[in-house]
C-alpha cells in the first residue's frame, strides 16, 4: 500500500532546488573562467563527449530500458555497469527513477504523472524534482522486482556515495591519461554533469511538446529525431509511449538510436538477450490505425460548414462561367442564324447548355472528393490484405520454426522479409493517397 503523503506535495525541496539550479551556475561560471584564463584543448572535449555517452547510456540502455522497461535481459556485470555509470549522471538510484518513470508511463499526463507535459514546459523539465510530492513517492511499491535485485538495492542504499566516487574516478582517470586535471574537472566533470541532466529532462518536457505523432496521439509524446542526437536515441518517444516494452526506441535501423545498437552489441557478445522488439505488423498496424483515426475525424467533420467552404471555393469559378457563356452565346447566334432557328428555341439551348455547366461545376467538387476517398479505400484494402499476410509469415515462422530444416527456414525468412517490404509499401500508397485527399481539403476551414 503506497503510503499517504505526510506534508503538501506542492512545498519545495530545497536540496534538489539549490542543486538543480546551483550546478548549471557553477558549471557555466567555471567553464566561461576556464576557456578564458587557460584555455579549451581538445582532450576535454572529447573526454566530455566520452563521458557523456557514457554516463548517458547508463541511463538511456540502463536506467530506462533495462531497468524500468525491461526491456532485454542482461548479465550481472551489465548491471552493475550499467547502474553505475547511471549513477553518475547525477538522477538518483536506479529504484527512485524507475519508480517515477513507471508512474510517468501508467498515468501520461494526468495530476498522477510526476512529470506531466500538460502542466507546461518548465515544469515537466525540472519543476517536478524541486518539489518534495513528486518524485521517490508511493515508497516505491511500483518497483517491487527492482528492490529485490541486489545490484539495485546497493546502489539505491548507496547512491550519493556511488554517484560521486564513479564520478572522480571517471574525472581522475581522464586527468591522469592527459595530465590536464582541472580542465577534466570542470568540463569532462561538473559541465558534462550538467549538460546530460538536460539532455535527460528533453525527453520529459520537449519530447512531449515538439515533434509527430505517426503512432498515437493518445498521450502529448512526440517523435522527434533532432532530439535524438541529445538523448541517445530517445528523441523518438512517440514511439516508446506507444511500445514501452520494445528495446528500441527508432524502430527503423537507420534511426539513430545508439542504446539500441549497445544493447544489439551487446546480445552478440552474450552480454544481454531477450530483446524484446513489437512485432511490425502490429507497428504498422498502429500507425495505419491512427491514421485512420485522424482521418475519420476529418472526415466527420465534413459538414454543412465545409460544404458551404466549397460553394465558396465554385464562386472562384464563375468568373471562368461568365466568358464562357459569353463565347458560346456568339458561336450559337452564328448557328442559329445558319439553321433558321426561333428566338424561342435559341432561348432553350441556350439555357440547356448553362445549366448543364452549373451542374458540372457543382459535382466537380463532390466527385473529387469521392474520387479521392475511393482510392483512400482500395489503398486500404491492400493494405489490410499485406498486414494479414505479414502476421501470418511471422506466425508461420516462430511455429515452424522450430520443426523445420534449414533450407525450410531460409524459405520462410524469405517470406516475411517479402511480406514485410510490401507492407511497409503498402502502408505508404495508403498514407500517399490520405496526403492527396488533405492537399485539396486541408485548405478549406474546419467547421465549427
Ligand atoms: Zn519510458
Ligand atoms: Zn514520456
Amino acid at each position: 500500500m503506497p503510503e499517504p503523503l505526510s506534508h503538501d506535495p506542492e512545498q519545495i525541496d530545497w536540496f534538489n532546488t539549490v542543486f538543480i539550479l546551483a550546478l548549471p551556475a557553477i558549471a557555466l561560471a567555471s567553464t566561461g573562467w576556464y576557456v578564458l584564463s587557460v584555455g579549451l584543448g581538445w582532450q576535454e572535449v572529447v573526454a566530455a563527449v566520452i563521458l557523456w555517452f557514457m554516463t548517458g547510456l547508463g541511463i538511456t540502455a540502463g536506467y530506462h530500458r533495462l531497468f524500468s522497461h525491461r526491456t532485454y535481459k542482461a548479465k550481472t556485470g551489465v548491471r552493475w555497469a550499467l547502474s553505475f555509470l547511471g549513477a553518475a549522471a547525477a538522477q538518483n538510484s536506479v529504484i527512485a527513477w524507475a519508480s517515477d518513470h513507471r508512474r510517468h508511463h501508467s498515468y501520461v499526463d494526468s495530476e498522477k504523472d510526476p512529470y506531466a507535459a500538460t502542466r507546461g514546459f518548465w515544469w515537466s523539465h525540472m519543476g517536478w524534482v524541486m518539489r518534495k510530492g513528486y518524485w521517490g513517492t508511493d515508497n516505491y511499491s511500483n518497483v517491487p522486482d527492482l528492490r529485490k535485485d541486489p545490484v539495485l538495492r546497493f546502489q539505491h542504499d548507496y547512491y550519493p556515495l556511488v554517484a560521486l566516487a564513479v564520478n572522480l574516478l571517471l574525472v581522475l582517470a581522464a586527468g591522469a591519461l592527459t595530465g590536464r586535471w582541472l580542465g577534466m574537472f570542470i568540463i569532462a566533470g561538473i559541465l558534462r554533469v550538467v549538460v546530460v541532466q538536460h539532455f535527460t529532462f528533453f525527453i520529459n518536457s520537449l519530447a512531449h511538446l515538439w515533434g509527430s505523432q505517426p503512432w498515437s496521439s493518445a498521450n502529448t509524446s512526440k517523435d522527434n529525431w533532432a532530439l535524438s542526437l541529445l538523448t541517445l536515441g530517445e528523441g523518438y518517444h512517440n514511439y516508446h509511449h506507444s511500445f514501452e516494452s520494445d528495446y528500441r526506441n527508432g524502430v527503423r535501423w537507420y534511426a539513430y538510436d545508439p542504446s539500441k545498437w549497445l544493447i544489439w552489441a551487446m546480445s552478440r557478445l552474450g552480454l544481454s538477450h531477450d530483446l524484446k522488439r513489437t512485432p511490425e505488423d502490429i507497428v504498422l498496424r498502429k500507425r495505419f490505425e491512427e491514421g485512420q483515426r485522424t482521418l475519420s475525424e476529418r472526415l466527420g467533420g465534413w459538414g454543412e460548414a465545409k460544404a458551404e467552404a466549397w460553394a465558396g471555393k465554385m464562386n472562384q469559378g464563375r468568373d471562368e462561367l461568365v466568358s464562357r457563356f459569353e463565347a458560346l452565346k456568339d458561336q450559337m447566334s452564328a448557328s442559329q442564324l445558319e439553321l433558321g432557328e426561333s428566338a424561342d428555341e435559341f432561348q432553350r439551348r441556350l439555357q440547356e447548355k448553362v445549366s448543364d455547366w452549373k451542374g458540372q461545376l457543382a459535382f466537380q467538387a463532390e466527385d473529387l472528393r469521392l474520387q479521392l476517398l475511393e482510392q483512400i479505400r482500395a489503398a486500404e484494402e491492400s493494405l489490410e490484405e499485406a498486414l494479414a499476410e505479414l502476421k501470418t509469415r511471422r506466425q508461420e515462422l516462430r511455429r515452424g520454426g522450430k520443426t523445420a530444416d534449414r533450407a525450410q527456414i531460409r524459405e520462410m525468412k524469405i517470406a516475411l522479409r517479402r511480406a514485410r517490404r510490401s507492407a511497409r509499401r503498402a502502408l505508404r500508397g495508403w498514407e500517399q493517397a490520405v496526403d492527396r485527399y488533405r492537399e485539396q481539403f486541408d485548405g478549406l476551414p474546419s467547421p465549427a
